[in-house]
């Protein structure tokens, strides 16, 4: 029913030839998977000729994160509605990148998601709790807060262009990956925090992503949990054939 999503986080990684590259690589290889959807976040200084590089495919352009405001004096942001400009169609908010090295709190992840939707985008909301946090017991709590700044009260027509994607801080870019059973645990509690605050009807539809250090050999056994919808993916998604080969193990069986 959930058409599983995998989107490629490339960071702070790759020039507009080396976007262009990979880019390109993906195109060729991902042409005949048709029951994923694939998408790829660059550099903002690539998103427009990557946008570009995809237009004839059904590959997905995502910016790494967007302001709330639509224009003002605003140094180094970007708004929404010049991202869909360059040709992106999602945007990732609220990465913990974002929240632990630029201080984007529960708040301003909030104003980011409701501008981009705003304005057209597809949001990726990423939550997700550090490993002190686990440790202490207070994973659900952390998700929670997490949750219910981003998408506590968002309009039904939205909810298509919503995606949550659950990464646990302590799994992000250290090799250490969630057991599909602790993946699925979480996505579990908040599909069912989403229908507490949306309805059923969107908790069902609303995909879940898995992100934290998948990598081809653990992909597989992550997707085949019933609430894991697809990937958000870090240092795997930086060279085709890992990248592929994750696209490809979340085709549903
Ligand atoms: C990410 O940054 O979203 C991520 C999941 O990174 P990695 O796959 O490298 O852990």
């Amino acid at each position: 029913m959930r058409t599983p999503f995998v989107v490629g986080n490339w960071k702070l990684h790759k020039t507009i030839a080396e976007s262009l590259a990979l880019v390109t690589e993906l195109k060729n290889q991902l042409g005949s998977l048709r029951e994923v959807a694939v998408g790829v976040a660059p550099p903002f200084t690539a998103l427009h000729a990557v946008a570009k590089r995809v237009e004839d495919s059904s590959l997905a352009v995502a910016a790494q994160d967007c302001f709330w405001e639509e224009k003002g004096a605003f140094t180094g942001e970007v708004a929404p509605a010049m991202l869909r400009d360059a040709g992106c169609t999602w945007a990732i908010i609220g990465h913990s990148e974002r929240r632990q090295f630029f201080g984007d709190t529960d708040e301003a992840v909030g104003k980011k998601v409701k501008a981009a939707l705003a304005a057209g985008l597809g949001v990726i909301a990423c939550v997700g709790e550090t490993l002190a946090q686990r440790d202490g017991g207070a994973t659900f709590q952390i998700v929670e807060q997490h949750l219910a700044g981003a998408v506590s009260d968002l309009d039904a027509a939205v909810v298509d262009r919503v995606v949550i994607a659950y990464e646990p801080v302590w799994a992000i870019g250290t090799g250490r990956t969630a057991t599909p059973a602790q993946a699925q645990e979480v996505h579990a509690f908040i599909r069912s925090w989403l229908g507490k605050q949306l309805g059923a009807a969107a908790a069902a539809s609303i995909r879940i992503q898995y992100g934290g250090s998948v990598k081809p050999d653990n992909a597989a056994l992550l997707m085949r949990e019933p609430d894991i919808d697809g990937a958000l993916v870090g240092g795997a998604s930086l060279q085709a054939a890992d990248f592929v080969a994750i696209c490809r193990a979340a085709k549903p069986s």
